[in-house]
């Protein structure tokens, strides 16, 4: 059966994940959550100590670093794990995410995750979010969104997320850390967050997770009817 490759970027907690988790489940594809391995490879960082500026260090402990993503048996979830322990709920605090926009903007480290993300991605039949996805990682995918959202509803879906899994954070600190990522995203010299120039644009603002799913997945039918005429 022909398959495509969805690639999704744009800012953070715009509705990446969940829409592209939604739109894989309902096309039978496979998912790679991009920002988990960044995360992963933050929190590595994070419990040895790595200094971020040392390229020695950085690229020992890339060596060391195993990311999987697997699915528990319970709920179906897609979970991350790094080195075989599961760190699926530690890697969506707030202490990584303050962090992770500084660790993947290290060029050894966004070019182990890119080679990474092409060997899961190669048999096409899957849907990835990020930042870098369709202008680095697949830059032939059939169809490329980028996701954008007012950022204080950005902000106000990040606060209800930490704090339905019992992190109570300021709106404040959240806006600050989202404002940051963004800065630190969207400026870094290596693979900078930008649209691709065939990316379609979707603004999640004013739209439920229900209508993004189908929007998605109306533009894949699309997509991959083009890509079976071709
Ligand atoms: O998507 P998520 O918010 O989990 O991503 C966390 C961080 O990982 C982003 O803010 C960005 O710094 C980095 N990232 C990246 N390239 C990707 C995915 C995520 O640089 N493809």
């Amino acid at each position: 059966m022909h398959k495509i490759t969805i690639a999704i970027d744009g800012y953070s907690s715009c509705g990446k994940s969940t829409t592209a988790k939604n739109v894989a489940k309902r096309l039978g594809y496979g998912y790679i959550d991009t920002g988990a391995m960044y995360r992963a490879v933050t929190l590595y960082f994070h419990q040895h100590l790595v200094t971020l500026t040392n390229q020695k260090e950085v690229i020992k402990a890339l060596d060391n670093i195993q990311i999987e993503f697997r699915r528990n048996p319970n709920d179906g979830r897609n979970e991350t794990y790094l080195n075989g322990l599961n760190v699926e709920d530690e890697i969506r605090k707030l202490y990584i995410a303050n962090k992770v926009s500084e660790v993947s903007a290290i060029a050894e480290v966004r070019h182990a995750m890119v080679a990474q993300q092409r060997k899961m991605g190669k048999k096409k039949g899957v849907v990835l979010d990020g930042r870098d996805i369709g202008t680095v990682v697949f830059p032939d995918a059939e169809l490329k969104l980028f996701m954008t959202a007012d950022p204080i509803i950005r902000a106000n879906r990040r606060q209800i997320e930490l704090s339905e899994k019992g992190e109570l954070v300021d709106i404040e600190d959240i806006i600050e850390n989202i404002k940051n990522r963004d800065l630190i995203d969207t400026t870094r010299k290596e693979s900078p967050l930008r649209k691709a120039e065939d990316a379609i644009d979707i603004d999640t603002s004013y739209m439920t997770l229900d209508e993004q799913v189908e929007t998605v997945c109306l533009l894949a039918d699309e997509a991959l009817s083009k890509a079976i005429r071709n």
